[in-house]
């Protein structure tokens, strides 16, 4: 594999709009450094109540586009039926070896979608499988620095979050490249708990929440698997 092809960051997502939801406004601040970002969709939303696979597929497209990503792959793990299983944990370990990033970004698992959950545990055992040189697949191991996790509802396990102010009204646009989902979802009338009309409004009220939490406007959360070193002397002031 060329060097050009390999990332610096790989975020897995259990849907092809959680990315986006969790950590787009990182996404567009690392990207913009010059850092080459791939994100990995576990599924195709094909259960998803609103649009198919195949709208859905265009609105990936058109926001993978907005974001600057270097990459969009899809492990195609069944919508609804992601399992934290020894294949699928391979499938995600080939891919963290393939793509060689030493970061790696999959969604928290304390996340009541069953999905989100499965996520979170199968791509952590993932990035673990992924250095041991005795467990095989295609490419040869590799051991990534980080696993962090990225959040979608919850903020009780958040332990650093990352100041996206400036990029928050982009991430905005991104989000809206999901027509289906957050622009017009065509919702049945019995259609509660899952998702809402108003779902934007909710992640701006999500990152404003985060944001008021580390002094900036708009942020997002995120966990890491491992402590972070900080330097102490230089973050008292
Ligand atoms: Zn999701």
């Amino acid at each position: 594999m060329n060097d050009k092809n390999l990332l610096d960051v790989l975020i897995f997502a259990p849907h092809p709009d959680d990315a986006e939801i969790g950590m787009g406004g990182t996404i567009l601040k690392l990207v913009a450094s010059g850092k080459r970002v791939g994100v990995i969709d576990l599924c195709r939303g094909e259960l998803g109540t609103k649009g198919d696979a195949e709208i859905r597929a265009r609105e990936v497209e058109a926001a993978s586009r907005l974001l600057g990503l270097h990459y969009r792959g899809n492990l195609d793990l069944g919508d609804g039926r992601i399992m934290d299983t020894h294949e699928n944990r391979l499938k995600a370990a080939e891919a963290i070896r393939r793509f060689r990033s030493p970061h790696v970004f999959t969604c928290t698992p304390q996340d009541p979608h069953p999905d989100h959950r499965a996520a979170g545990e199968m791509v952590q055992a993932a990035y673990f499988l992924a250095r041991l040189p005795k467990v095989e697949t295609e490419s040869p191991a590799f051991s990534a620095k980080h696993c962090f996790y990225y959040f979608l509802h919850e903020m009780q396990h958040i332990t650093f979050a990352v100041d996206i102010t400036d990029q928050f009204e982009i991430k905005m646009d991104v989000l809206r490249a999901f027509r289906s989902q957050f622009v017009d979802p065509d919702l049945p009338p019995d259609y509660k708990y899952v998702g809402t009309s108003d779902y934007l409004r909710q992640i701006e009220a999500y990152n404003r929440t985060i944001g008021g939490r580390i002094g900036a406007v708009y942020a997002e959360g995120y966990a890491s698997d491992r402590p972070i070193p900080l330097s102490l002397p230089t973050i008292i002031e």
